[in-house]
């Protein structure tokens, strides 16, 4: 493992004291406050606003206005709702190194990942919604099948959307809730997470410059229990979360209460299956794989930290996932060297360094990592970890870690490794490895997971990405994140 350096730029402290509600930057109605601290250095890196529920009413006021009003979001034509969004991206992309800065020195994303998944990318999500917005059909004639006469069909936006996203990937997963939303034509009172407050403010700023019509998108920061306001407030139509399966469920249960539509994106704990042609030279594989299994610290959702490995080639695999975890830049996240940075929050690394402690205890083997980087005295850091003989039934195997913490697992044959890899609560993602594209497509096709890549993973605007079992229920990006949006009512002429 190999360490960079501290950033040497100065880091400012960024101080909000408003929040983006109908437009303007408003007083806040509380007194408490966020304050955020950079996980590499363990410093202040900025303070803002902790939102209220009298914030949230507000913020659903505008919200509501802006829908109804023919003035607003509600009067806008689709071609006018795409215009925006395309603004809305030219804007977020005019703050691009302010974004990645603000969100790498927050959640301790290495600058690099930061730099493509947290700037371009939401980007190029709200402009593929743009694209979205006017060749959506919102409305249809269908010839009637019992001959007394025709249909029409009309899609008509939900309402008011309560967007409630995790510190991961802040402006990522801002973009996958917002984007289709407000192609649809709903509005929007989004909630970021106290850990990624900063970069809120800048989404903020692009909206305010993107000339949205006032309320249309509504930024309220604030905790659990304020989210919990919002996802149960008269005044909204749907929710859309991502973030952990406990909390999804909690809000699953609410939203069956009040007949309210919902969409989780939750936890994952997802296989990579190396099939016994698989090419392991990290030359040509190394940064494919570390994408898919090691990407953002270890903190995102759909990472593979179970790999199966053919029982015949298993200390092979062993030792590439060792090599590769043991060969990564770990450091401070603003440093563009970095591969790996610190975990978000200090109690999130005693979380994952608890997982280590308990994967030892159930016997598995470690191969590289298990402490922290000698190197690393400030930060939350944790050195990639690999365990070797892990049993999938065991807590490491079976729990999600969301740290750089890998469990290498063997198989015997192909079933077996569907077996395994099936026998999850979760059911996210996965990848299949192998030298044959078309052996790994049908081996694709018997995971029962919501998405899988061959030799390959990165989610993709244009396709449906969700989860199955306790990773969630619906879609966010694709068409069908959109319809999502909308709801159908059938007028019989
Ligand atoms: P979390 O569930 O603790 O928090 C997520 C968001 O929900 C935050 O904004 C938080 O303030 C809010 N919240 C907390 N309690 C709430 C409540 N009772 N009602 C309403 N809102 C509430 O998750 P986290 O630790 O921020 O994020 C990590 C988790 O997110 C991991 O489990 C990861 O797998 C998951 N995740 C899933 C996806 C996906 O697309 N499936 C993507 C990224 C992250």
């Amino acid at each position: 493992m190999a360490c960079s350096g501290a950033a040497e730029e100065h880091i400012e402290v960024h101080e909000y004291g408003t929040f983006f509600i109908g437009g303007e930057f408003v007083a806040p109605r509380g007194t408490d406050t966020i304050t955020v601290i950079n996980p590499s250095t363990e410093e202040v890196v900025g303070r803002a606003p902790e939102g209220t529920q009298a914030d949230v009413d507000a913020a659903v006021i505008a919200a509501r206005r802006s829908f109804d009003s023919a003035d607003g979001w509600g009067g806008y034509t689709p071609h006018q709702r795409a215009d925006a969004l395309n603004r809305l991206a030219d804007e977020l992309d005019a703050r691009q190194e302010a974004i990645a800065t603000a969100v790498s020195s927050q959640n301790g994303m290495p600058l690099a990942v930061a730099g493509q998944l947290e700037i371009n990318y939401p980007s190029a999500v709200f402009r593929y919604y743009a694209r979205l917005a006017v060749t959506t059909a919102y409305e249809e004639r269908r010839p009637g099948f019992l001959g007394a006469g025709d249909t029409l069909i009309e899609r008509r936006p939900i309402g008011v959307l309560a967007a409630i996203v995790p510190w991961n990937f802040p402006q990522a997963l801002t973009a996958w809730k917002v984007g289709p939303a407000l192609a649809a034509g709903c509005t929007v009172v989004l909630k970021p997470s106290p850990e990624t407050v900063l970069d809120s403010y800048l989404f903020a700023e692009a909206a305010r410059a993107a000339g949205l019509p006032p309320g249309t998108v509504n930024i309220v920061p604030a905790g659990g229990a304020v989210g919990a306001y919002l996802v149960s407030h008269p005044g909204i139509d749907k929710v859309t979360f991502t973030g952990s399966t406990a909390v999804g469920r909690a809000i699953g249960e609410v939203c069956g209460r009040l007949l309210r539509p919902v969409t989780l994106e939750l936890g994952g704990k997802s296989a990579a299956i190396f099939l016994d042609d698989v090419d392991l030279d990290l030359a040509r594989i190394g940064e494919a794989l570390f994408t898919t299994c090691l990407l953002n610290n270890g903190q995102t959702c759909f990472l593979t930290s179970r790999i199966l490995a053919p029982r015949s080639r298993y200390d092979e695999v062993v030792d590439a996932i060792s090599a590769l975890a043991g060969s990564v830049t770990v450091g401070d996240a603003l440093d563009p060297s970095t591969q790996i940075g610190p975990m978000a929050t200090a109690k999130h690394r005693d979380r994952v360094e608890g997982y280590i402690a308990k994967g030892k205890a159930e016997g598995a083997r470690i191969t590289v990592g298990g402490g922290r980087p000698a190197s690393r005295p400030k930060g939350w850091f944790v050195e990639p970890t690999v365990f070797a003989d892990v049993d999938n039934a065991s807590t490491i195997a079976q729990e999600e870690i969301f740290g750089p913490v890998l469990s290498v697992i063997a198989y015997e044959d192909e079933d077996d490794a569907v077996r395994i890899a099936n026998d999850s609560a979760y059911g996210l993602g996965g990848a299949i490895w192998t030298g044959d594209p078309e052996r790994g497509r049908e081996m694709a096709r018997r995971v029962r997971t919501g998405t899988v890549g061959v030799n390959r993973y990165l989610p993709d605007a244009a396709a449906p990405f969700g989860g199955v079992k306790a990773s969630g229920i619906g879609r966010d990006l694709g068409p069908e994140a959109l319809a999502a949006h909308l709801e159908t009512k059938s007028i019989y002429v």
